[in-house]
Order: C-alpha cells, then sequence, then structure tokens
C-alpha cells in the first residue's frame, strides 16, 4: 500500500503572461519506509514536486494521494492538519527560529502540530532523547541557531521535523550548505530515521553520491520523470 501516489501530476506557473511548466505528467509512487532520491538540473521541477507533495502548492493538472486521501478533495484546513501530523520539512536553509533555543525549535514543531489538532499529543520525551542522542546534538539543546555549526542546525532541524512522528519526511536539498562530514552525518541520520520509524523519506539532491543512499533514485529533466533507477540502500561512508 503505497502511502504517496502521483498521477499525471502538473504544475505551469503563471509569470505575467507566460505559463511556465514546472512538473508535467509526473507519476510515481512511494511505499512506507521507502527512501527516495529526486535529482536532476537546476530548473528541472524538483522543488515545484517538493511543495506539491507537501501540499504547500497545488497542483494544476492530476491527482495526488497522500495515505489514500486526495489532497485536492481536501479543504484547506484539513490539508493543513495533514501536513502537519503526517509531513516532516527539512529544508537547506534549516529554517530554524533565531530566538529559540534548539530544544524550543523541536519543541515548537510538536506544539504546531497539536494546533487544532482533535486530540493534544504530549510531547515524546522518549524519542526527543532518541533523536538527540542519534545525532550528537543533546549537549547542544540549550543553544540558540547562531551557536551552533550548520551541521549541527540541520541536525536539530531534522529532529524538530521527526518529533512529531510524520509519516513523510520531504528534505530540500538537506546537505546543500554542508561539508561532507556533516554532510555524511545528515543522510546517515535520515536513512537510519527512515528505517527505525518506518519514514518515507523524499530527499531532493543536486549530490549523485548522496542519492546513492536511496532505495530508488528519481531522475528529473524539464518538469518530467526520465528515469527511475535502484539506489544502494547504504550509507556511504
Ligand atoms: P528545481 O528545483 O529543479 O531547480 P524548480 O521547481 O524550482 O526546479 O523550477 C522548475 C521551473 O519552474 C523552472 O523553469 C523555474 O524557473 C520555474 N519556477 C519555479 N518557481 C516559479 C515561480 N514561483 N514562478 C514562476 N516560475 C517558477
Ligand atoms: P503555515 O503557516 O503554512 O500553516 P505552519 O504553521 O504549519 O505553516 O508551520 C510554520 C513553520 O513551522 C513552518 O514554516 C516550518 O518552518 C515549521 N514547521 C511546521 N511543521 C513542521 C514540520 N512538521 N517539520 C518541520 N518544520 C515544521
Amino acid at each position: 500500500q503505497s502511502i504517496i501516489v502521483a498521477k499525471n501530476l502538473g504544475k505551469t506557473y503563471r509569470s505575467g503572461k507566460l505559463d511556465v511548466p514546472a512538473l508535467r505528467n509526473v507519476s510515481f509512487s512511494a511505499d512506507p519506509g521507502e527512501f527516495v532520491a529526486v535529482v536532476g538540473p537546476s530548473g528541472s521541477g524538483k522543488s515545484t514536486l517538493f511543495y506539491v507533495l507537501g501540499g504547500l502548492t497545488q497542483a494544476t493538472s492530476g491527482s495526488l494521494f497522500i495515505g489514500g486521501a486526495e489532497f485536492s478533495q481536501l479543504s484547506d484546513l484539513e490539508r493543513t492538519r495533514m501536513r502537519r501530523a503526517k509531513i516532516g520539512f527539512v529544508f537547506q536553509r534549516f529554517n530554524l527560529l533565531p530566538t529559540l533555543t534548539a530544544q524550543g525549535n523541536i519543541e515548537i514543531a510538536h506544539d504546531i502540530a497539536n494546533l487544532g489538532a482533535a486530540e493534544k499529543k504530549p510531547l515524546d520525551q522518549a524519542l526527543l532523547d532518541h533523536l538527540t542522542d542519534m545525532m550528537g546534538i543533546k549537549g547542544r539543546l540549550d543553544h540558540r541557531p547562531n551557536e551552533l555549526s550548520g551541521g549541527e542546525q540541520q541536525r536539530v532541524a531534522i529532529a524538530r521535523a521527526l518529533i512529531t512522528r510524520p509519516s513523510i519526511v520531504l528534505a530540500d536539498e538537506p546537505t546543500g550548505n554542508l561539508d561532507t562530514k556533516n554532510s555524511d552525518a545528515v543522510l546517515d541520520t535520515l536513512r537510519r530515521s527512515s528505517r527505525e520509524l518506518n519514514q518515507t523519506v523524499l530527499m531532493i539532491t543536486h549530490n549523485p553520491e548522496a542519492a546513492q543512499i536511496a532505495d530508488r533514485i528519481i531522475h528529473m529533466r524539464d518538469g518530467e520523470i526520465r528515469n527511475i533507477e535502484k539506489g544502494t540502500g547504504r550509507v556511504l561512508h
């Protein structure tokens, strides 16, 4: 049973009088626990796909099913709730809130997921311990982002994305701003948490080596899927 099913997704941006096609006929599915990398040159539609899958923007054609529910059939409120409950986002620029500590940044994702939820869940302290332990940031939790290295900030951002136990993790160039060592640590974490928590990870990357840790690699060009190949499913270093 696939958790993500995309059928003929299309997205066209309107730029003044011009239509800019960013996605055309994109079809694929991903299973629970599967790690999928999306690669392709700049402008090939990777970020647009990320925004569409995350419910941050609407496709202009085709259909998208997340956990069996068709996205376009949901109200804005239902879509927002689904996003908060089911999807964790990791961005290239970390996007941590500068005034909060690392711990505060992680906890706020939990608080946001609880907003408007029918059933408020307590913070999963055991999971917080496990994640911060696994990522080696336990001793850094009372620091603000500007006191953390880029690699530490990204690991905090990943803990923030995972604290709600999302079934889907969307990562847009998560290693784009990191050196090799930190980039390996981030890839390792994503790979392990995908296995341990049975999370579907969709990772956009420019780095062909990073893509190899995925179970499957989707190659995009000019808004289309050109090829899907198998990855090794293993961390490299
Ligand atoms: P990638 O992430 O692979 O670099 P994008 O999804 O950002 O690709 O872009 C795909 C295409 O859509 C490009 O031609 C880009 O110029 C265009 N595009 C992206 N965002 C917008 C936007 N907000 N308005 C108009 N065109 C856009
Ligand atoms: P919106 O105002 O678009 O509904 P939210 O209120 O859901 O957005 O989230 C506000 C910000 O909190 C997001 O831009 C993001 O930086 C962060 N955030 C929320 N949920 C998550 C998550 N599951 N993973 C990572 N960051 C999140």
